[in-house]
């Protein structure tokens, strides 16, 4: 029977590779993280979302992460900025995420014979975050194997895909209202189509209009 683990935050990406797992493997499990992000509402989608898709989730808390560098999405005091910068990452941009979340989801899984860890990441509409690109995910997934003696398969089904085909696999997986209505991933912590001025939600408005457009035309 195979097992896998998705890295889960209620957001849209991660939703969608939720119920892929479902599609692909017999047996799925969810890990979040509470790392003192500021709608912490987040994580009620995400708890709210695995109980319907019947995925136990296990919450973890790594809050000391907001303490130890300073960005939008941690910091009250920091605004969101609401166009993306040339040349820099923008400041929600929180430092090491993605590889502390992995590392804990990857410690999680050895500890449950789990191999297989799926993560929402993605190069395709990238956002200036190094934590999201292929090269890195390829060389967390060697340093994982090699730390703990253990044979890790990281997955990004996302990857290569922009905004509108995520949208589309959340069609063709049976979950497009589920993940339009329920999920959150504006950075002001407003559910389903969010706030629509900060960049993550242009870019999911973007990415939807797309979507339904080349659906009408079939
Ligand atoms: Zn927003």
């Amino acid at each position: 029977m195979s097992k896998a683990l998705v890295v889960y935050s209620g957001g849209q990406d991660s939703t969608t590779c939720l119920f892929w797992a479902k599609k692909n493997f017999d047996e799925v499990f969810a890990i979040a993280f509470n790392y003192g992000q500021r709608h912490i509402i987040e994580l009620s989608a995400a708890k709210k979302i695995a109980n319907q898709a019947d995925v136990p989730l296990t919450i973890f808390n790594i809050d000391i992460l907001s303490g130890v560098s300073h960005n939008s999405l941690t910091d009250q005091a920091i605004e969101v900025e609401s166009d993306q910068p040339d040349n820099r990452p923008p400041n929600t941009l929180v430092e090491g995420r993605n590889m502390l979340f992995l590392t804990y989801a990857a410690i999680f899984a050895k500890a449950n014979s789990i191999h297989d860890i799926i993560t929402g990441v993605g190069q395709a509409d990238y956002s200036g975050y190094p934590d999201c690109r292929n090269e890195f995910i390829q060389s967390l997934n060697q340093t994982l194997n090699l730390s703990m003696d253990y044979e890790y398969c990281l997955h990004t089904p996302l990857m290569w895909l922009d905004k509108s085909e995520i949208w589309k696999l959340a069609d063709d997986l049976g979950i497009f209202d589920l993940v339009r209505y329920q999920t959150i991933t504006c950075y002001h912590g407003i559910p389903g189509e969010g706030c629509g001025t900060c960049p993550s939600c242009k870019l999911r408005n973007k990415g939807l209009l797309n979507f339904l457009k080349s659906r009408e035309n079939g």
